[in-house]
């Protein structure tokens, strides 16, 4: 019998699952507070359980589906950790202190199948999907090693990865992320990030009450598509007709993600530009000065001056419109946005 990973069971998962082994449905709730309450991280500290059912769990299935092999913490104190999975692939995760918060980034898939231009996971191309328990467990696993130090407070769907790309598990996982007898994060503390895939974007509107950010990056759709080929397929005016459509809770606004290119996408024509696309959207604006990535992957992209980065700023804050300087933390480790290829320090290839 293939071994079961345990946590790729929402809690409803784990009551049938339960009692398809023979045991009374109320362990499950019992089992899934141990496993995300109290944080085990080996059967045998699952103290309350018959020595019977404890048998079957270690034998029959994984309590986790990765394993941290390396940790790199930057000056600034992010931290990015290399998770291996059971199939010998790794995954990036990197934790981001900025008290009173703690932000977890997380990935969602081992690759990513958009071929961004700026961003260095595109250049792995596609390997697969994470498993729920695989994305669940980045978060236990950190929480694990941090101990007592720091408390996990935001959950932000950010690393390798496109998240609606791999829907069903992501949502499995923001499930278990949000059960009060999981690991009970609110759903106001988790963000979800999209290149822009349209019908799970309205679909995930239905189902899932998280922040939502949109990878925007460009005003016009020729300039996108080429920096973004996914807006080939879901140009600009779809994707903004769904972000105006979409169920947002009262007071909340979508989170529109701007990198800024030197000389590419950061004119104030297009400044003003990005002010039209957005008119009628609950929106705020996060400009990324770009990441440099890698020597071993050169890049066409610049950061802008940060004159340049200031004026473009300007023009939309004088449009009423919120736009705040994402300051990028953790590049002396590549742990910065697009720049996650889950490769170790030392090894020198992934
Ligand atoms: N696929 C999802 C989730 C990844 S989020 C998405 O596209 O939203 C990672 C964020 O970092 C995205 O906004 C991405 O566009 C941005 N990014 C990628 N490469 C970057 C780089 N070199 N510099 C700055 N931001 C980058």
């Amino acid at each position: 019998m293939e071994p079961v990973f345990i946590k790729n069971y929402t809690l409803p998962d784990l009551e049938s699952w339960v009692e398809s082994i023979g045991e009374a449905r109320f362990r499950a709730r019992q089992l899934f507070r141990q496993i995300y309450n109290r944080r085990i991280h080996c059967w045998d500290e699952c103290s309350d359980l018959s020595k019977m059912f404890r048998a079957q769990l270690e034998f029959g299935t994984h309590l986790n589906a990765s394993r941290i092999v390396e940790k790199q913490e930057a000056a600034d104190d992010t931290a990015k950790y290399l998770m291996a999975l059971h199939d010998g692939q790794f995954i990036e995760t990197v934790l981001i202190p900025d008290p009173p918060r703690c932000t977890l980034c997380i990935s969602s898939q081992v690759g990513c199948p958009f071929r961004c231009k700026f961003c260095l996971t595109g250049t792995l191309g596609f390997k697969r999907n994470l498993s729920t328990a695989e994305i669940v467990d980045q978060v236990c696993q950190v929480q694990h090693d941090q101990g007592t130090r720091r408390r996990i407070t935001n959950i932000v769907f950010m690393g390798m990865g496109e998240p609606l790309a791999n829907y069903a598990s992501v949502l499995r996982a923001i499930r278990i992320l949000v059960d009060p007898n999981g690991l009970a994060f609110s759903h106001r503390r988790i963000t979800l990030s999209t290149a822009g895939m349209v019908p799970q974007l309205r679909r995930l509107g239905k189902e899932s009450p998280v922040n939502l950010a949109i990878s925007l990056h460009a005003s016009d759709d020729a300039l996108r598509s080429e920096l973004m080929p996914i807006n080939r397929k879901y140009p600009l005016s779809e994707l903004l007709s769904a972000c105006r459509e979409y169920p947002l809770p009262p007071r909340k606004r979508i989170t529109f993600e701007y990198i800024l290119l030197d000389g590419v996408n950061d004119s104030a024509k297009q400044a003003r530009e990005l002010v039209r696309v957005l008119h009628g959207v609950r929106a705020k604006v996060n400009l990324i000065p770009f990441n440099p990535v890698d020597a071993e992957f050169p890049s066409a992209y610049r950061r802008p001056s940060e004159e340049r980065i200031l004026a473009f700023q300007d023009v939309l804050q004088r449009a009423q419109l919120t736009a705040i300087i994402r300051q990028s933390r953790g590049a002396d480790i590549s742990a910065a946005c697009g720049q996650l290829v889950a490769k170790s320090s030392n090894s020198g290839g992934s």
